[in-house]
């Protein structure tokens, strides 16, 4: 497919070309029945394979124990940020966050205009504007938290936890949102696990929450429905009519992952993507200014550097579209550069921008 370009867009974001292809095929017509899958009942045995399907695809390419269930509910990572707190902190509960960047906050933001001061912050690395992550001895988990938040991957600023927090029996709860399934991971520490699917699992419209029964079992009754874990948890995700194509778009890109050898083969190209483009950077450190501070803090996901001037910063954004490059524009509050460089970003795709960014230092360094 060469009118394709190299996608580093942070999301809605560049999908496995296979996945976009089998939908191409099965667009008008998915599985002999006339129809495409977005025109077929939520409630047909077709639909139904696939929504299934796409779960099973989940708990495989995880590992999700029995005691989890896979939900898939709509509104975005923003209505998670509101959901959670109204499930969970109701009865007095207390909970604890972690602020390490834009949605960190907003996700802290929405705990205390449900919650109030019930939702805490206990660390935060704002005052170094987010150029690293707090360390264990910075992190003060209160006993009495119901949860402890955080933001796996901090899609603008580029820091990614690797280890996670530890608070011993106290649930974790995380936005992974711009990096669910770039690893294999375990999920037991975990009470909910939550990720627009737009960066690297699929379309928009969709989340993907992947929650534990003792969790689901703290969750509110008196809620609006479409707001209760515990409903969706129930129906299958099917208590209303779910997102269906976003769902179908997801099963495709997980059978792709599936088919080039699970998350383990995925995360060894991102370490290697890692390793390609850090070296870049590292070995011009005059030049490419990584805005992250603390190397092990550093994304494989969305990779954020500065170049000596803004108009430095916009010359190269324009010489790579030039070369078929797109979506390098940093955060539009932040500046600089972003490489998102999500699952479907290919080893290759990375080998390509590193030599274009060693021909850039070389004629304007
Ligand atoms: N969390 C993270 C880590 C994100 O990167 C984003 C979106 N960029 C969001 C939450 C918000 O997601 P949505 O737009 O789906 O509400």
């Amino acid at each position: 497919m060469s009118n394709r370009v190299i996608n580093f867009y942070a999301g809605p974001a560049s999908l496995p070309l296979p996945a976009l292809e089998r939908a191409q095929k099965e667009f008008t017509n998915f599985e002999n029945t006339g129809m495409g899958v977005m025109e077929i009942s939520h409630r047909s045995k077709e639909y139904d394979a696939v929504h299934n399907e796409a779960i099973a695809l989940t708990k495989e390419l995880l590992h999700v124990p029995d005691n989890f269930k896979v939900l898939f509910l709509q509104g975005g990572g923003n209505l998670q940020f509101a959901m959670l707190p109204m499930n969970i902190l109701h009865s007095g509960r207390k909970a604890d966050y972690i602020v390490t960047g834009n949605w960190a906050k907003k996700a802290l933001a929405e705990g205390k205009t449900v919650a109030g001061d019930a939702a805490r912050k206990i660390a935060s690395t704002e005052d170094e504007d987010f150029k690293r992550l707090p360390t264990e001895d910075e992190i003060k988990v209160n006993d009495d938290a119901a949860y402890v938040h955080f933001c796996s991957n901090n899609t603008i600023f580029g820091t990614q936890w690797k280890d996670f927090p530890k608070t011993g029996n106290i649930p974790l709860v995380a936005d992974m949102s711009s990096d669910m399934m770039w690893r294999p991971f375990d999920l037991k520490p975990f009470g909910l696990v939550y990720a627009g699917a737009q960066k690297n699992l699929g379309p928009s419209g969709l989340v993907v929450a992947i929650i534990r029964d003792d969790f689901l079992e703290m969750c509110a009754d008196n809620l609006p429905k479409m707001l209760k874990y515990k409903l969706h948890a129930e129906k299958n995700s099917l208590f209303n009519t779910p997102p269906c194509l976003s769902i179908y778009l997801l099963r495709n890109v997980l059978a792709y992952n599936k088919s080039i050898g699970g998350l383990e083969a995925i995360e060894k190209n991102n370490r290697e993507k890692g390793a390609i483009l850090y070296g870049v950077i590292d070995k011009n450190p005059d030049f490419y200014k990584g805005y992250v501070k603390v190397k092990e803090d550093r994304s494989f996901m969305n990779v954020t550097f500065n170049l000596p001037s803004p108009e430095l910063d916009a010359l190269f954004v324009e010489e790579a579209a030039k070369n078929n490059m797109v979506g390098l524009k940093g955060y539009r509050t932040l500046g600089g550069i972003r490489v998102s460089m999500y699952n479907a970003v290919t080893v290759d795709q990375i080998s390509t921008l590193a030599s274009f960014m060693e021909e850039f230092v070389n004629a304007r360094g």
